[in-house]
C-alpha cells in the first residue's frame, strides 16, 4: 500500500510553499512535490514582494529571508515615443522598519520560503513532475509522478503549478486558458555596480524604486511595463497580452528592445552588463475568467486559479494568501474530523470571498474586457498627455489660454466630444 498523507502540495512556488508551511507548521503530514531542480529554480517575478502576505505566514520573514532592497518610492510613467508624463510618490514612512515592500530573487527567496517548509516538518521533494490526479470517481485521492512507483495518496490535493495548470485541464475541471486571459512578459536583469544604482536613483544603501510603465512602450498593445532596483542589478521587464501579441506580429524580445532604447530608459542603463533572461505567462482574466477553486479531494491557489492582480501588479502575495486559506480550510475540517468533499471545501470559497483576493479581484471585473476592447487608452491618450505636457512646460511667448484651448482642442480632434465621455465612462467602469 502506497504511503498516504493528510496533503499532496503541487508546485513550491509562493502559493505551494504556504500551503505546504501553514499545513505542516500545524502538524499536518505534507508531501510538496516541485518538477524543478530546486524551488525557485523556474519560477519569473518582477519581482516585488509584498511583506503584509508573508509576515501573516511566517512573522519573522525578515530575520532570515534574503532580501534585496526596501522600496521607498514608486513612479509611474505614462511613456510616448520620446518623453512620459509621471508621477513619484516617495515617504521617510516606508523608511521606518518594519519595511512594507521588497525587491526580492525568487530563485533565492522560494529556496529559503521551501526551507522553513522542511524544517516545519513537510517533505519536499524536487526534481519530480506530477503527470495526473488520482481519481476514484469525481474524487481526487492523490498524484501520479514520474518517478518509478510514482502514485502517492492523500486526503486533499492543493493544486499550486502556476500558471496554465495542465494538471487542473487534464482533469476537466476547467478549460483551455485563452489568449485573451495570459499575458506574456519577459524581463532581463542587468547588472552595475551597488554605488551606481543608488547615485542614479537618488536612494541610499539597501532604499529602492520601483518605475512602473505604460503607454506606447507597449505598442498599442494591452499591458505594462516596469523597472525595479534590486541591491547589485536593475530587473526590467515588459507584458502585453498573448492574443495582442499574435494579432500584432510583433515579439515580446522586440518590444523589449524598444524599451531599453526610449531616452527616459537608456540612461538607467548605461554601462549595465545583461545576464539573465527570463520569459513567462501571467493569467491576467481577472476575476470573470476565474476557474472553479475546489471540488472533491482538491483547492487551486495562486496563478493556477488566476489569481491574479494584473492593474497592481500583485501575484506573490496572491499566490500566498491563497495558498494559506487552502491550508487553513483543510486544517479546520481536519480538526473537526470532517472529510474534503466538495461540500465541505466550498468553505475555502467562502473565505477567499471574505478577503482581500476576491474583493480586490471583483472589483477590477471589468478592467479586463474595457482594455481589451479599447486600445486609444494605450496608443491616443498616451500621445495626448505628453503632448498637453509639453505644451504646457514650454515657453514660447503664447498665452496660457491659449494653450489650454489647444489642448483641449487636440483631445476633441482625436477622440470626439462624444467619444471622450464614452472613455470617461469606460474608465469609471473598469475601476468599479
Ligand atoms: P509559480 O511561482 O509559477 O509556482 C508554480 C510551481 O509549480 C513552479 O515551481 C513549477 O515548477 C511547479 N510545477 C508546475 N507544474 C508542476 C508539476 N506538474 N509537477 C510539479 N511541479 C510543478 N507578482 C508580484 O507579486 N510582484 C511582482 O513584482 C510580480 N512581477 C512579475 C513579473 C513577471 C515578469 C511575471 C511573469 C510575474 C510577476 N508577478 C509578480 C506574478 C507572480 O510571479 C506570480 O503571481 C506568482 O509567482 C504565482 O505563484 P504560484 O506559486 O502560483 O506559481
Amino acid at each position: 500500500m502506497a504511503e498516504k498523507f493528510d496533503l499532496i502540495v503541487v508546485g513550491a512556488g509562493m502559493a505551494g510553499n504556504a500551503a505546504a508551511y501553514t499545513a505542516a507548521k500545524a502538524g499536518l503530514k505534507v508531501l510538496q512535490i516541485e518538477r524543478g531542480e530546486y524551488p525557485g529554480s523556474k519560477n519569473v517575478q518582477g519581482a516585488i514582494l509584498y511583506a503584509d502576505a508573508i509576515e501573516k505566514i511566517i512573522p519573522d520573514f525578515r530575520e532570515s529571508a534574503p532580501l534585496e532592497r526596501h522600496l521607498i518610492e514608486q513612479r509611474v510613467w505614462v511613456l510616448d515615443d520620446d518623453s512620459y508624463v509621471g508621477s513619484n510618490y516617495r515617504s521617510e514612512e516606508f523608511n521606518r522598519e518594519p519595511y512594507n515592500r521588497y525587491t526580492i530573487i525568487r530563485a533565492q527567496f522560494d529556496r529559503w520560503f521551501s526551507e522553513q517548509v522542511t524544517k516545519a516538518g513537510g517533505l519536499v521533494i524536487c526534481e519530480t513532475t506530477v503527470q495526473q490526479l488520482l481519481m476514484d470517481g469525481q474524487r481526487v485521492v492523490g498524484v501520479r509522478t514520474d518517478r518509478k512507483n510514482g502514485d502517492v495518496f492523500a486526503d486533499c490535493v492543493i493544486l499550486a503549478d502556476g500558471v496554465n495548470s495542465l494538471l487542473a485541464k487534464r482533469a476537466g475541471f476547467h478549460e483551455e486558458l485563452k489568449p485573451k486571459d495570459i499575458a506574456l512578459a519577459v524581463k532581463e536583469i542587468h547588472f552595475l555596480p551597488q554605488e551606481t544604482i543608488e547615485a542614479r536613483f537618488n536612494i541610499g544603501e539597501d532604499e529602492g524604486v520601483v518605475i512602473e510603465m505604460a503607454g506606447k512602450v507597449t505598442a498599442g498593445m494591452m499591458g505594462t511595463a516596469f523597472l525595479y532596483t534590486n541591491k547589485e542589478s536593475i530587473t526590467l521587464g515588459i507584458g502585453c497580452m498573448l492574443s495582442d501579441f499574435k494579432n500584432q506580429k510583433i515579439t515580446p524580445y522586440q518590444l523589449l528592445e524598444q524599451m531599453k532604447e526610449h531616452p527616459a530608459i537608456k540612461p538607467l542603463l548605461a554601462g549595465s552588463e545583461m545576464k539573465e533572461y527570463a520569459a513567462h505567462l501571467i493569467p491576467e482574466g481577472g476575476y470573470n475568467a476565474m476557474p472553479p477553486v475546489y471540488g472533491d479531494g482538491w483547492m487551486i491557489a495562486g496563478d493556477a486559479g488566476m489569481f491574479v492582480n494584473g492593474i497592481h501588479r500583485e501575484g506573490s502575495n496572491l499566490a500566498m494568501t491563497t495558498g494559506q486559506i487552502a491550508a487553513q480550510t483543510l486544517i479546520d475540517l481536519k480538526t473537526a474530523g470532517k472529510e474534503c468533499s466538495a461540500k465541505n471545501l466550498k468553505n475555502y470559497r467562502e473565505r477567499l470571498d471574505q478577503s482581500f483576493v476576491m474583493k480586490d479581484l471583483k472589483k477590477y471585473r471589468h478592467m479586463p474586457e474595457v482594455f481589451h476592447k479599447n486600445s486609444q487608452f494605450f496608443t491616443t491618450y498616451p500621445e495626448l498627455l505628453n503632448r498637453a505636457a509639453h505644451t504646457m512646460v514650454k515657453v514660447d511667448g503664447i498665452d496660457k489660454k491659449s494653450k489650454e484651448r489647444e489642448i483641449r482642442g487636440s483631445f476633441v480632434q482625436a477622440r470626439s466630444l462624444f467619444g471622450l465621455l464614452g472613455d470617461a465612462f469606460k474608465l469609471w467602469r473598469a475601476f468599479q
